[in-house]
């Protein structure tokens, strides 16, 4: 296991793109930690850890990954929602302890982007806060309720362009299978249509996890859940795929969860990525549902 600098409040998450990079934990748990699909932080108390106990860390943080990473990642769940005023110390310190950093980056919520104000993110961004990961999970007003994500199209749309308007690119997650066999088609087109609509850096695809079961989802899902087949999974991808207008977005299908690993960069490569999708469909048994890995 990779050797860690320092002691973090456990479980810690981190993108994948972020595996190389130096981890502050700037807050511990998430501060919504009501999707009913995520057991991410449900065994933390959300809390904001204060700037004297932030600068030894950076320092340590800064000590060890000197010629190795030029990356930070703040954690945990949704750092953005830390005010600006907040956050542009925690910056301030990160850049003159690492010197020229290649991006700072975090994860978000389109909320924690609408609560700033324009000059406030264009500022974090001069600072150094290039990326914002942000898991929208789908483009469907139904179904983002029936999992209490507590965003709507609007607001992610809007909190996203917010973003891209200060110059801050945005790396998304739609979850596949969110929304189980009733919800799959409007999951897939409300999602595409979203995705559409902002044109993201990155895009990136997972697959509903059930780390507590399937009935454990269900009593958390606010209406009726039916667990889809690998077959349809991949059918919705797909109808998620076809319906997609969007110019040279980075896509990625790769985590633990995906049956079938995707990469390319849309739209340019939906042509190869809807061909092995297909291919996928025909080897598949119709039956098989998918097994259930412990983490999201
Ligand atoms: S999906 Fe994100 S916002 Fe929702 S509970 Fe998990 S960490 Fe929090």
């Amino acid at each position: 296991m990779f050797l860690q600098p320092l002691q973090y409040d456990e479980p810690l998450f981190r993108p994948p793109g972020e595996a190389r990079s130096a981890i502050l934990q700037v807050t511990t748990g998430c501060s919504w930690n009501k999707c009913a699909f995520c057991e991410m932080y449900t065994s933390k108390q959300f809390k904001i850890k204060s700037f004297e106990e932030l600068k030894p860390e950076i320092k340590i943080l800064a000590d060890f990954y000197r010629g190795v990473s030029k990356k930070v990642f703040l954690a945990d769940g949704d750092a953005f929602v830390l005010p600006a005023k907040r956050l542009i110390p925690v910056l301030e310190e990160i850049r003159s302890r690492f010197g020229r950093l290649q991006r700072i980056s975090s994860y978000a919520m389109p909320k924690d982007i609408l609560s700033k104000s324009d000059d406030e993110l264009k500022e974090l961004r001069e600072l150094g806060l290039k990326l914002l990961y942000i898991g929208i999970e789908s483009g469907d007003d139904e179904l983002l309720k029936l999992v209490n994500k507590g965003e709507t199209f609007d607001s992610t749309v809007e909190g996203i362009r917010r973003a891209h308007n200060s110059a801050i690119d945005t790396s998304i997650i739609i979850i596949n299978g969110l929304g189980g066999r009733l919800f799959s088609e409007q999951h897939a087109l409300g999602s595409a249509k979203i995705i559409s609509r902002v044109n993201p850096r990155f895009l990136s695809t997972l697959t509903l996890s059930l780390p507590y079961g399937l009935e454990h989802f269900q009593s958390r899902f606010k209406g009726e859940y039916i667990q889809q087949t690998i077959v349809e999974l991949y059918k919705e991808l797909k109808v998620f795929i076809e319906n997609l207008d969007v110019e040279n977005v980075i896509y990625r299908s790769n985590h633990v969860s995906n049956n079938l690993v995707l990469e390319g960069t849309l739209s340019k490569d939906n042509p190869r990525l809807l061909k092995q999708i297909d291919e996928a469909i025909q080897i598949t048994p119709g039956h098989i549902k998918p097994s259930l890995p412990l983490f999201l």
